[in-house]
């Protein structure tokens, strides 16, 4: 399990990094764990700065990459999870790239 977030954190880094401006991705998880750590990369990418709260002005220099386009992981409909039952726990979330600031 720690292997396979490791992995998914590695691939998801992987693929902010290359998405252009307006580039799109999105990720499906099936495990609540993997959901998790989807939803806080994508966070931390939309936010920018990852200065910790106590430090008065942002020394990071760090600007957001995404603009999260699902505030909530889309899952699929009763319909989809019973003609597919391991559907069930996927959850979709996906985020567009930002221009570079200059
Ligand atoms: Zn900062």
């Amino acid at each position: 399990m720690n292997d396979e977030l490791g992995a998914l954190q590695e691939g998801l880094a992987a693929g902010i990094e290359a998405l252009r401006a307006g580039g799109r991705v999105a990720v499906i998880a099936y495990h609540s764990l993997e959901d998790r750590a989807v939803k806080e990369r994508l966070r931390e990418e939309a936010r920018g700065c990852v200065c910790p709260p106590r430090v008065p002005v942002c020394v990071c220099g760090r600007k957001p990459r995404l603009r999260i386009l699902t505030r909530r992981p889309v899952m699929p409909k009763e319909e989809e999870v019973r003609e597919n039952p391991r559907s069930r726990s996927a959850r979709l979330r996906a985020a567009a790239r930002l221009a570079d600031a200059a």
